[in-house]
């Protein structure tokens, strides 16, 4: 059992900089957690509170329901991984995964059957004698993860583990990671700046802006009813589409465009008649049609997709990832209609969602 639950925790560093506000998070057994948030947000601020690397300056920590808020690093049992992987260089891959048992004295046969079945979990049984400068960047990343796992930590921490490798390797590591997660049932929070990593890995994500959460969710509920305009143009790529708008009736009214309300649309902007809105559209949810007439500035082939970038009239800008290979030329004209909008408040920046 590792269930963890942060209670309105605050970090203000001894300059003075308050770098997370009243984070509120209650993680289940075997779950995990993705941090996310562009650079600076308090992601790592809060990983390093939760394994005793920083001081809390207000709020409670607890570790299955006992309060760990003061409790040494050490004795949290957690263990962390790092993006810079901290391996010992000097040390062969078996003594890299040994080391933290070794220091706890541990019976040096219980070590050895702890390392050979963490290495057999992340394929490195045969590597076992090299040093680390022996091993490629994604090998290095496994050791480790080598090295967390033969502690059998509570927690698992990771602090953006994979932004020192390529694409390719990114993408292979982190099913890797999820594989992990399934096979040790783990609880889990990672960190990462990455809105990809978050959505193909978090059971849920917590999106953070400037040191406050903005909205905890499934990455499903994060890209499909996002809280406010951060978060929507956080999650999702490319970008989700803002349009300052105005509510006319059945209508939206941009600038040099205009938008039909359905009645569904209708309820949920009801009191909004004459009111200045955003406009949100994910790229996916324009499809060729007759609204908004935009000349394309550009085209971009994915293979099964295909980005189209335009400019209207009123100086309207759309990207729109249509389905299959087009090949619009710059100049041309193409009209989009908008099966999926979101509405957010000009002043608050949050959701419309209407009464629901
Ligand atoms: P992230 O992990 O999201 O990139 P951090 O948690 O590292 O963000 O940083 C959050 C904020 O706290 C930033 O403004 C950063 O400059 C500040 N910060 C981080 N570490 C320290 C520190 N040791 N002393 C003072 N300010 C810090």
């Amino acid at each position: 059992m590792a269930e963890l639950s942060l209670q309105h925790i605050d970090k203000i560093y001894d300059n003075k900089v308050q770098a997370v506000f009243d984070f509120n998070l209650d993680v289940k057994d075997g779950e995990l957690i993705v941090l996310v948030g562009p650079s600076g947000c308090g992601k790592s601020t809060t990983l390093r509170m939760v394994a005793g690397l920083e001081d809390i300056s207000n709020g409670h920590l607890l570790l299955d329901g006992k309060e760990i808020t003061q409790t040494p690093a050490k004795d949290r049992d957690m263990a962390m991984v790092f993006q810079s992987y901290a391996l010992y260089g000097h040390m062969t891959i078996y003594e890299n995964m040994a080391f933290s048992l070794t220091l706890r004295k541990e019976n040096p046969n219980v070590i050895h059957k702890k390392v050979l079945a963490a290495a057999e979990i992340l394929g490195l049984t045969s590597q076992l004698n090299k040093k680390p400068a022996q091993l490629s960047g994604g090998q290095r990343q496994r050791v480790a993860m080598g090295r967390a796992i033969v502690r059998n930590p509570k927690v698992f921490l990771f602090d953006e583990p994979l932004s020192n490798l390529d694409a390719k390797l990114r993408g292979a590591t982190r099913r890797e990671i999820l594989l992990l997660h399934k096979r040790l049932q783990a609880t889990m929070l990672y960190v990462t700046h990455d809105q990809t990593e978050a959505l193909t890995l978090a059971d849920r994500i917590v999106c953070m802006s400037m040191g406050h959460v903005q909205q905890v969710g499934t990455p499903l509920e994060l890209y499909d009813s996002p809280n406010n305009v951060f978060v929507a143009s956080f999650i999702g790529l490319p970008p989700m589409n803002f349009y300052d708008v105005k509510v006319v009736g059945d209508q939206l009214q941009g600038n040099g465009f205009k938008v039909t309300l359905t009645p569904e649309d209708k309820m949920t902007l009801a009191g909004y008649e004459g009111k200045e809105i955003t406009l949100g559209v994910r790229p996916e949810n324009f499809i060729e049609g007759e609204g908004i007439k935009v000349s394309v500035t550009n085209n971009e082939n994915l293979g099964m997709n295909t980005l189209v970038y335009g400019t209207g009239e009123g100086g309207v800008k759309v990207t729109a990832k249509l389905k299959g290979w087009k090949n619009f030329k710059v100049g041309d004209t193409v009209s989009f209609d908008i099966v999926r909008k979101h509405f957010f408040d000009k002043e608050t920046t949050n959701a419309i969602r209407g009464d629901k």
